[in-house]
């Protein structure tokens, strides 16, 4: 062992590493240095001190044979890699000193760095939030996912509404991953199926005049907290395989090969932007099955380099499904064991069942995934074909469990069979899973009582929950650093890896001196907000407003629209009682519509419209601001979190698994305006009653109006300022050249209202009203700001994620001693 190496770097390290990268690796010197550039080379220098730290965590790993969880996700979404490496590898400090000296700030550098926006939202940043807590508590886990060269597109505001833009985010270097040319799987696409009995009399199944496509392995560095952990996010991009081409230049069609390369390549072109939503195209279904064999090929060959029985297998890998996604993992690792590894059906079985757990994001019909037979056989016939078996043999086991019960078969079949033959991935995902939970305790109880109840009544010890949870490290100390600084202060730091700590704030809730200098942050953050709003939207906005913010995914459920209704409520009646006493508020909008959802877009476009004609009303001065800020990502809501005085979170009752944007806003001192609905239940256990704003509908009694016939129509008329408010929309009060611009959004709320925002605005308002008056008493509001802190240790990511660790998984904890497994 080196003795230097594990030494904490000097100052004068730092600089002569940045200096050697910006000379060496970038071929550049002071005088021809971008901005992108300094940030390349300080990247490239932090980079230098994770390597030794990764190489020995893989080492460790191997070498101790340590059970391994494998994260499957569609998406990570991962934001910025640089300041979050900074602090966990514990050389804040030193960096800044080191570039202050040179005349450089790691603020200004950071800014430089391009969002990895691999991902459409809380699912996708659920999925970065869990890698992080992973490193953290020094488990031995991979992040699997796709390389896609297209991100999350990129929000522009034209003509008020969302434009997108591609999001190239690999156009410049990407100095965090690692392309590992050796890591290269074939994935089979197409063909058909052929049966023969081999030597044993045993019939088996030969997948035949398939073509292939290569999955090659990008390595992503995951850095623990201040630990030696370096886990690995593998993501697969595609590329043609070389037999392939091989063919077409043999038989002289150099073109026709090129664009059949193209052709494959194509997998993993561009993320689907809809959130929330199946888009149901044949390419998602390639991507699928694309990270599900690549993931099931590479878990074989490390598990084949140190064992060969492979009913040892769930002895050594835990699986995790991030929503049915990656669900064909479990027909292909089925067919591996049985056509490649000749594995009988019941030993495959048993190994498939034990390795695999599920976990389930929506109970939305219109998100969950179902794929068309025809689809999936003609593009994986042996799947298809094991898909029928699994489901063939389960209704077999239903039939002996609940004799005649037709109907029952019929709503538990893989195969819905209603109209044309789909293939329920749920029902897939949970027949051959260990293991099934939701993301909150009420989204995991209606899975149980609603949505999966068939299933619950079969297999009750299957089913569990697992609330969501945020990682405080990027979401409090890399974000919130005056914030994180004053709860050090206060408290210690140990809050960084245990978040329960925060309770140790309750007691300063009561000392004014604190909560001074509690909200003196706060203000900073506003202030900081507010030049960012100034420099994009170029309005301009008082720190001393209350800033009050919905910041998510544009979509119904989420209830955007109940927002804006009641903003323009308020703004009816500032002009009608000029004299009236409400603090000034600045009402802040964020988040990106699924480029084919026509509601979600409308919506955003009146958004802008009514900013438009507020922003500029001086008879409502500096009382209230409408702004809608492009482009919500994970650098972006950074900004946000930490300057909001206000959390939104109105979704429908019963509808939101859990929300996490709820925790972030919390976490940084935001009060939540809330229903009863996904996390915010638990939320307001652990913060107090007293201290949230709860409104609306309970689950129940949503479901009970829905059924009892809901008719919006009673609002409309028995509210005046409701009437007042769907009239001047209609009518085109917000868009004067185009009046009946924003009717559907109207005549939706007037005949369906499926969200029931016309049943939850008259108690939406009264809550609001409640806001209004604690917010006029300073001293109350700070109190209670605390005590959201304080009250958020439920919600770390760390807890989640021992709770996998423990019940599912049963993994333990693999610390990697510096030096101790070190070879070259
Ligand atoms: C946390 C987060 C989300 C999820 O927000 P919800 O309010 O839970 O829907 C979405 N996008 C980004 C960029 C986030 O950071």
């Amino acid at each position: 062992m080196n003795q230097t190496e594990n030494q904490q770097p000097t100052v004068a390290d730092l600089q002569r590493s940045f200096i050697y990268h910006l000379h060496h690796t970038l071929v550049k010197d002071k005088f021809s240095a971008t901005k992108s550039d300094l940030y390349l080379a300080l990247a490239y220098a932090v980079r230098d001190l994770l390597a030794d730290r990764w190489l020995e965590t893989q080492q460790s790993y191997y070498k101790n044979d340590a059970k391994r969880v494998y994260y499957i996700s569609m998406e990570f979404l991962m934001g910025r890699t640089l300041g979050n490496a900074l602090i966990n590898l514990g050389v804040m400090e030193e960096w800044d000193t080191a570039l202050k000296e040179l005349g450089l700030t790691i603020e200004e550098l950071q800014e430089s760095e391009w969002d990895a926006g691999l991902g459409n939202g809380g699912l996708g940043r659920l999925a970065a939030c869990f890698l992080d807590s992973l490193a953290t508590m020094q488990l031995p886990a991979y992040g699997y996912g796709i390389r896609y060269e297209y991100g999350m597109f990129y929000q522009k505001i034209v003509d008020n509404g969302q434009h997108e833009v591609p999001d190239n985010w690999l156009r410049y270097q990407n100095p965090w991953e690692f392309d590992r040319q050796e890591h290269l799987h074939p994935i089979r696409y197409g063909g058909r199926v052929v049966d023969y009995t081999d030597r044993d009399g045993s019939l088996r199944h030969s997948w035949v005049d398939y073509y292939e496509v290569m999955a090659l392995a990008y390595d992503v560095p995951i850095p623990g907290y201040r630990n030696s952990t370096v886990n690995t996010l593998r993501l697969w991009s595609a590329k043609a395989s070389r037999d392939f081409d091989l063919n077409f230049f043999n038989q002289g069609n150099y073109v026709g090969s090129v664009e059949s390369k193209m052709k494959t390549e194509n997998i993993s072109k561009v993320l689907y932007p809809a959130d929330h939503m199946l888009e149901g195209k044949e390419l998602r279904l390639r991507q699928e099955y694309f990270l599900s064999s690549a993931t099931v090929q590479d878990i074989f060959y490390r598990f084949a380099k140190k064992f060969d029985d492979l009913k040892k297998l769930p002895d050594q890998v835990a699986i995790q499904l991030n929503d049915t996604h990656p669900v064909l993992s479990i027909p292909e690792l089925l067919r591996i064991l049985m056509d490649e590894k000749k594995l009988t059906w019941d030993e495959a079985w048993a190994i498939t069942v034990n390795t695999f757990a599920y976990t389930n994001h929506t109970i939305l019909q219109e998100a969950l995934e179902t794929w068309p037979v025809p689809m999936l056989g003609a593009l994986l016939p042996r799947h298809l074909q094991i898909i029928f078996e699994i489901n063939r043999r389960f209704l077999d086991e239903v039939a002996v469990r609940f004799p005649d019960d037709p109907q029952r078969l019929q709503r538990m079949s893989i195969i819905d069979e209603r109209g044309d033959k789909l293939v329920r991935m749920a029902h897939l995902a949970i027949v051959a899973s260990h293991s099934i939970n939701g993301v909150s305790a009420l989204h995991s109880t209606i899975l149980k009582e609603d949505l999966f109840r068939d299933f619950y009544e079969l297999w009750p010890e299957r089913f569990n929950n697992k609330t969501n949870g945020i990682t405080q490290r990027r979401w409090l100390r890399h974000c919130n650093p005056w914030l994180s600084d004053l709860i050090s202060e206060a408290i210690g730091d140990r809050w960084t890896v245990d978040l329960d700590e925060l309770q140790k704030l309750r007691p300063l809730a009561e000392d004014s001196e604190f909560r001074k200098r509690w909200m003196a942050i706060k203000r900073m953050n506003k202030e900081r907000l507010a030049r960012y709003i100034y420099q994009r939207n170029c309005v301009d906005v008082s720190p001393d407003m209350l800033f009050d913010c919905q910041t998510k995914r544009i979509h119904e459920y989420k209830r955007q629209l109940l927002n804006i209704l009641q903003v323009i409520a308020r703004y009816n009646r500032l002009k009608e009682y000029p004299g009236l006493e409400l603090p000034p508020r600045t009402v802040i909008f964020a988040g990106k519509a699924a480029p084919s959802y026509t509601m979600a877009k409308l919506i955003i476009k009146l958004i802008n419209h009514v900013g438009m004609v507020v922003n500029n009303d001086p008879a409502v001065h500096q009382q209230l601001k409408v702004l809608f800020l492009a482009n919500y990502s994970v650098s972006l809501a950074e900004r946000i979190f930490p300057a909001a005085d206000l959390s939104e979170q109105i979704s429908t009752a019963g509808t939101e698994a859990s929300g996490t944007g709820n925790m972030k806003y919390a976490l940084n001192g935001a009060l939540t305006i809330g229903t009863l609905d996904g996390a915010n239940i638990e939320i307001m256990e652990e913060v107090g009653e007293e201290n949230i704003f709860i409104f609306g509908l309970t689950t129940p009694q949503a479901v009970t109006l829905r059924a009892a016939g809901y008719r919006p129509h009673d609002y409309y008329y028995r509210l005046p300022e409701l009437k007042q408010v769907l009239d001047q929309i209609s009518s085109g009060y917000f868009s004067p050249g185009n009046p009946g611009l924003f009717r559907p959004l109207v005549d939706n709320l007037l005949s369906t209202d499926y969200y029931l925002l016309l049943a939850d605005f008259d108690a939406y308002l009264d809550a609001q009203a409640d806001v209004d008056r604690l917010y006029m008493i300073p001293d109350e509001w700070a109190r209670k700001s605390i005590l959201n802190t304080a009250g958020m240790g439920k919600f770390s990511s760390d807890r989640t994620i021992g709770e996998y660790a423990r019940d599912i998984w049963q993994i333990k904890p693999q610390p990697v001693v510096r030096g101790e497994a070190r070879h070259w």
